[in-house]
């Protein structure tokens, strides 16, 4: 078992990662303090309950905890006003109280919609982030929770810590091969923006956490919470350093807009859109041109898309990015990388160099 801290003053938290821990997950709320006379909320989704709600519900119980639990619907849709009122319901329902706390076991999506019930219900109970992706080891960290707008995605929300994070690999192993692809985007992201020799670790070890290897897969997430960790520790409600996890987010929200929220998930586009900060970033100088060879080839290794689909058509990839936050005076904000391991956030990439990086990324 791995134990690190997310430090924040009084708002630090533990996050535990290892086999086996949704079965003690009685013990791990005991050492918290949780009360056992109010009764407290699981939020899952239809395809991760199934597969581990009673597990959790039956070793919570067996430490003499209550539960009550809300199923939504899998997918990004249930970030949803819609869907945050439904679990709210269930909350009211469940009886829960100031010392009830929301527990989210499952994705991000989870983790985003529960945390931000936790964050709302009677003004904030406590919080605790259950996981069962490997993307989710970026989205249990930082406290960032949210439900999407029609208009825009992550828009309602708040920043809200949770008392702990319980990472249980087990659940991990019946990921669909995709996901874990994805979610080991976020995983080497986190070695690109910070750490050269955990990157080295991460092409080394490619094959094994491809599959799951638990000792590989305990210490990546490990690095890659360690490292999200640091950074949200240093810029809780991104003022500054924070805005360096976003590497590969400006052209990848557009990819994902522009396709759709479906085409790709949400680690693919980010792939392509560090090759894409990488070329950027060759392109102005700011790289040595080898930069560019070896991210696309260690991407490459996880089977991660470096290229852009020809059909994505480059005035609405433009559109897309010009309705971010980040575009600000004909200019976009970009985090580009010097080297492996050290990123910079450049203010002033021009739509000529983005467009250039588009045709680019197609060949
Ligand atoms: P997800 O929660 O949708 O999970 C992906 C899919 O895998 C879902 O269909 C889910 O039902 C299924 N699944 C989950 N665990 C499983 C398991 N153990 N076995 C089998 N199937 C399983 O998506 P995600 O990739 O975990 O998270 C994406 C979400 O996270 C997005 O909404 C994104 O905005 C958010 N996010 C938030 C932050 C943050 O800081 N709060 C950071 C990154 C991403
Ligand atoms: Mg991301």
């Amino acid at each position: 078992m791995r134990t690190l801290t997310v430090d924040l003053g009084e708002r630090s938290y533990p996050i535990h990662i290892g086999s086996g821990l949704l079965e003690s997950a009685g013990e791990y709320l005991e050492q918290l303090g949780i009360s056992k006379k109010s009764p407290h909320l699981i939020v899952t989704d239809d395809q991760v309950g199934p597969l581990y709600l009673e597990r959790l519900a039956t070793a919570l119980a067996s430490s003499g905890y209550r539960t009550v639990h809300a199923v939504v619907a899998a997918g990004e849709k249930s970030k949803s006003l819609t869907v945050f009122e439904e679990v709210m319901t269930s909350a009211i329902e469940g009886g829960l109280d100031r010392r009830s706390a929301v527990l989210a076991l499952g994705g991000g999506v989870v983790g985003d919609l529960a945390g931000f019930v936790a964050a709302s219900y009677m003004r904030g109970v406590p919080f605790i982030q259950v996981p069962t992706t490997i993307l989710a080891h970026d989205s249990s960290v930082g406290g960032k929770v949210a439900v999407n707008h029609r208009l825009a995605k992550n828009m309602i929300g708040a920043f809200y810590q949770p008392e702990m994070v319980l990472y249980d690999l087990d659940t991990l192993q019946t990921l669909p091969i995709r996901e874990i692809r994805a979610g080991l985007a976020e995983m080497v992201k986190h070695g690109l923006i910070w750490d050269a020799a955990f990157t080295s670790w991460c092409r080394e070890h490619a094959e094994e956490l491809l599959s799951l290897d638990s000792e590989s897969l305990g210490y990546g997430l490990e690095m890659g919470c360690a490292i999200k960790a640091q950074v949200v520790s240093k810029d809780e409600r991104e003022l500054g350093l924070r805005a360096i996890l976003n590497l590969g987010h400006t052209l990848g929200h557009a990819i994902e807009a522009v396709g759709g929220y479906g085409e790709l998930l949400h680690g693919e586009a980010i792939s392509i859109g560090m090759a894409a900060s990488a070329k950027i970033a060759v392109n102005r100088g700011l790289a040595p041109a080898k930069l560019y060879e070896e991210t696309k080839d260690l991407l490459q290794r996880f089977g991660l898309p470096v290229a852009l689909p020809e059909h994505m058509d480059e005035e609405r990839l433009i559109a897309a990015m010009m309705h971010d936050k980040k575009f600000v005076s004909q200019q976009l904000v970009f985090v580009l990388p010097r080297e492996v391991g050290t990123v910079e956030i450049v203010p002033d990439v021009t739509l000529d160099e983005v467009r250039q990086v588009i045709r680019e990324l197609k060949e």
